[in-house]
């Protein structure tokens, strides 16, 4: 192999391990990931809102409840009493005036009771429409991270061979041009050499004046110019 040759085999490894690269950092399942996450925060603040008004409409129907139960009791007792009595007319009339009251005021409990629970249910449901759509989300974020997670390792064994070649392909470089390579890798990235196709340097793909494609051109053997714009070696 020429050193020319040599060259190209270390710039393809280095577009190699550039592409693998950027596959690793932009996989579909990570842009994925990223929107499902928008979808998540905005579910989870839904759900803090709706349940933040519902917690005090709850409380306040178990509340109504509790009464409710307590005054039904108290008029079951009241009932009772009457019933069993044995007091005078005037004990008989203040517990029928007591028994009057207590059922009003199961009455209007009631009216409460049933106000509270009719506020409570669409709110209730509101809750529950959330977190039956943040469900699946949750489960795809899990699928995906775990998705990204094995990819990525895979994709991470493949760099690790492709830095062994890519090593390789460097050794064979002689001294002088890898200086150089590594040199022009340093300050632009990707690869130190690039070709010329159709005039243009394809490492930053931009044309070349007439004057440096026929610098080029007439490059003698063994001497590499630069690439004007990006400082890669162009290879002949
Ligand atoms: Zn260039």
């Amino acid at each position: 192999m020429s050193e020319t040759d040599d060259l190209r085999a270390l710039m393809e490894a280095d577009r190699w391990i550039d592409r693998v690269n950027a596959q690793k950092t932009h996989l579909p399942e990570m842009a994925e990931l990223a929107a499902l996450e928008v979808e998540l925060r905005g579910l989870s603040k839904a759900l803090n809102e709706a349940q933040a008004t519902l917690v005090p409409v709850r409380a306040a129907y178990e509340l109504a409840q509790g009464e409710g139960e307590r005054l039904r009791a108290r008029v079951t007792n009241l009932d009772m009493t009457l019933s069993n009595s044995t007091a005078n007319a005037r004990e008989l009339a203040a517990l029928q005036t007591e028994l009057q009251h207590v059922r009003e005021l199961l009455e209007h409990n009631d009216d409460r009771e049933l106000e509270y629970l009719m506020a409570f249910e669409p709110l209730d449901e509101a809750v529950g429409v959330v977190k039956a759509t943040a469900q699946p989300a949750v489960a795809r974020r899990s699928e995906l991270q775990l998705e990204i997670t094995e990819l990525q390792a895979s994709l991470e064994d493949e760099l690790v061979a492709l830095r062994m070649q890519r090593k390789a392909c460097s050794e064979a470089v002689t001294p002088q041009l890898l200086t150089r390579y590594e040199a022009a890798m340093a300050r632009v990235g990707t690869s130190g050499a690039s070709q010329v196709v159709s005039g243009r340097c394809d490492g930053c793909r931009i044309a070349l004046s007439p004057l440096d494609v026929d610098r080029w051109k007439g490059q003698p053997e063994g001497s590499l110019m630069t690439c004007p714009e990006c400082g890669r070696l162009l290879l002949p």
